[in-house]
């Protein structure tokens, strides 16, 4: 909970008022949620329960589900609801009318400094906020469907937001275990949205000009630019009626093809029919090798093209538009780095081209996008673009920290795909390793961030047009691992598969939490591990396990892992950290020079005869007789106390 706020009002106890007053509850917060009707109150608190016993039954909330849904009340009285409220959350129908009317209302009847909060999707925050006699305490907080799942939340100001409530909205989010992204500046739509939207918009225009076919610009989309889902497809999922009304409410274009289809009732999956065929057709039917020769640099292009629009605006920056685009859009990586890889050189000439043959708005490029291209920085082979790349770049995908006592701890972070590596994050385990001060470092902790995963495996998505030598980094960032001269730990809580066991196998030591699962499951794929894991597993485990594992692609139970050896420890969650901090404690108290060595000494002699390997140990041991570490280990044994080692 935060200091400010601690007790919630959610307004509406539909899809998201339950899902948000759940949330609250989870993190704390005593919670009320209104409706306008006994019946719509019991519905959303029947699904809260429902929910949270899922939640249990899946070991994701700590608490018993009984004492959560203790801290949720309902009622049909607003001024009840909001009365001793720091913090509403109004998530009712998406009307402006409607929402001023309940903000007038929330206004009279919650306290001076209460915090007035709307779920609006598309509309302005400034719009709902004027009906209020304090605008400054009004903001928007956007959360994702189903809030529960979804981790983003979209934090918006509108004109007259006081910096300190939106400070303290932000602070309100994280306390959720929520990521909140800023948005600066009052645009209908947010940040997520504005750059979604062209993503569906341009796959209509092009259907409009007549000359593609749903199911190749989906595929393409999905198996060529790796995104979770084909425009049309996403269209569908979402409601065309919605798509519709959110353009509509700003006199914005729409596509006839998608226009056509929500006057015909065609609305998506919803109504059993949209582009795709849901009830007398096949539903979503194309294949990886549809989408030969589509233009989808046109699409991203308007993407980016808004993007631009938003950095330039100062809306929000870069960073917090790609993460919105990942965890809100489902997108694999953020649209600006997108940007950056594909060269906003190529994106403004596309648009350019596009603008001239049309002569739509919708290509004019913005004026930031034609800034930056100008001046140069035209993405991250020019070392500049929405991203400055000159000290290598930002870390999109992992966070890093090295502590006082020399522990670099390296967390996985792309939670959203359970911590799998794409291309960027094995480049980035890659870079942070190279870029720390070797001599500042005592040891190497990689984790995954969230409760779920170490690491599912290396992403798939673009697996089918990747380039062997795309995969190629794999192999190296294995390699650095295994050769970074410092020990390195893996702490493995959950999934520990494929590249993520091939990570953990280039460690020199590993621990997991007794629910994890580590396994090799490449050849459901139709493949092997591409990373080491072949070739480490089998010096490790030996020919019939190593086999065993591999062809059946088995995943082992943490403890049978440790059975086999894989795994130093495995352990009760609640003995975990303190495995850990004692593991480090040693490693990162020890000599470190006779630490290299031994690694090295270990390394290199396995893969050697004997007699070159008690060599390679005999020189190790001559070289550490004359260190000032062992002078000092030495003494420390005779005055029996703890070595002090300097390190040389
Ligand atoms: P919903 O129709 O499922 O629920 C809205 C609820 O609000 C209904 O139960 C309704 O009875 C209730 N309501 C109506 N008037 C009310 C009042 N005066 N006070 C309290 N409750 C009232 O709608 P939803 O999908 O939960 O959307 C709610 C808001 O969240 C909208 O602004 C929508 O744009 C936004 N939003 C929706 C999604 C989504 O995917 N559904 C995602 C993000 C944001």
């Amino acid at each position: 909970m935060t200091a400010d706020i601690e007790s919630v009002a959610v307004l509406g106890a539909g899809s998201m008022g339950h899902g948000i007053a759940e949330v609250a509850a989870i993190a704390g917060y005593d919670v009320v949620m209104r409706d306008i009707e006994e019946e719509f109150v019991e519905d959303g608190y029947e699904q809260i329960e429902w929910s949270l016993g899922k939640l249990a039954e899946k070991g994701q909330i700590d608490e018993d589900p009984d004492d959560v849904l203790a801290r949720v009340s309902t009622t049909v009285d607003l001024a009840d609801a909001v009365d001793d409220a720091d913090l509403v959350i109004e998530a009712a129908p998406e009307d402006l009318e409607l929402k001023r009317n309940i903000f007038a209302e929330v206004d009279a009847a919650s306290g001076d400094e209460t915090i007035m909060a709307t779920n609006t999707s598309s509309l302005r925050v400034g719009d709902i906020a004027e009906a209020t006699d304090q605008p400054e305490y009004v903001c928007g907080m956007h959360f994702f469907n189903p809030p529960v799942k979804m981790d983003l939340v979209e934090v918006a100001s509108g004109e007259e937001t006081d910096p300190a409530v939106v400070d303290a909205a932000v602070a309100f989010v994280e306390s959720l275990d929520k990521t909140p992204i800023r948005v600066r500046k009052d645009i209908p739509q947010f940040v997520v949205n504005n750059v979604l939207t062209p993503y569906m918009g341009e796959a209509g225009f092009m259907l409009d000009e007549g000359d593609v076919e749903i199911q190749d610009v989906d595929a393409a989309m999905v198996f060529q630019r790796g995104y979770p889902m084909g425009p049309f497809e996403l269209n569908d999922f979402g409601g065309l009626d919605i798509f519709t009304h959110s353009r509509d409410q700003w006199d914005l274009p729409v596509p006839g093809s998608i226009r056509s289809r929500v006057e015909a009732e065609n609305l998506g999956r919803k109504t059993g029919k949209g582009f795709y065929d849901y009830e007398d057709g096949n539903g979503v039917d194309y294949e990886p090798t549809d989408g030969e020769g589509i233009d989808t640099l046109r699409i991203e292009a308007r993407m980016i093209n808004e993007a631009a629009r938003l950095v330039g605006d100062d809306v929000a920056d870069p960073e917090d538009i790609d993460i919105g685009m990942r965890l809100g859009g489902g997108l694999p990586e953020g649209t600006c780095r997108t940007a950056d890889k594909l060269g906003l050189d190529r994106v403004l000439e596309k648009l350019e081209s596009l603008h001239e043959r049309t002569g739509a708005e919708r290509y004019e490029p913005d004026d930031y996008l034609v800034e930056l291209v100008e001046a140069g920085h035209t993405g991250e082979k020019a070392g500049r673009g929405f991203y400055d790349y000159s000290d290598g770049g930002p870390y999109h995908f992992i966070s890093h920290e090295l502590t006082d006592e020399g522990v670099l701890n390296v967390v996985f972070d792309r939670e959203e795909r359970l911590n799998a590596f794409s291309t960027d994050m094995f480049d980035e385990v890659r870079r942070v390793l190279e870029s720390a001060d070797e001599d500042e470092v005592a040891c190497v902790v990689f984790e995954g961030a969230g409760e779920r995963a170490f690491s599912a495996g290396a992403d798939i998505t673009g697996f089918t047009t990747a380039e062997p030598t795309d995969l190629a980094g794999v192999d190296e960032t294995v390699q650095a691992i295994y050769e970074y001269p410092r020990p390195t730990i893996a702490k493995i809580d959950g999934f520990c598969l494929g590249a993520g066991l091939e990570i953990t196998l280039a460690c020199d030591l590993r621990y997991a939490t007794e629910g994890s699962t580590l396994g090799s499951p490449e050849i459901d794929l139709g493949l092997i591990p591409g990373g080491g894991g072949t070739q480490r597993l089998v010096r490790l485990i030996g020919e019939p396990r190593t086999k065993e594992m591999v062809y059946r692609g088995m995943q082992l139970s943490a403890e049978r892992a440790e059975e086999w050896g894989i795994l130093n420890r495995a352990v009760e969650a609640e003995e975990f950290e303190g495995l850990i901090d004692d593991v480090v404690d040693d490693l990162s108290n020890g000599p470190q020079t006779a630490l290299e060595v031994a690694k090295n000494v270990i390394q290199e002699g396995q893969n050697a005869s004997l007699d070159t390997g008690l060599t390679l140990e005999s020189q190790g041991f001559g070289l550490l007789a004359t260190t000032d570490d062992m002078l000092e280990g030495v003494a420390a044994f005779n005055q029996d106390r703890e070595p002090d080692f300097g390190g040389e």
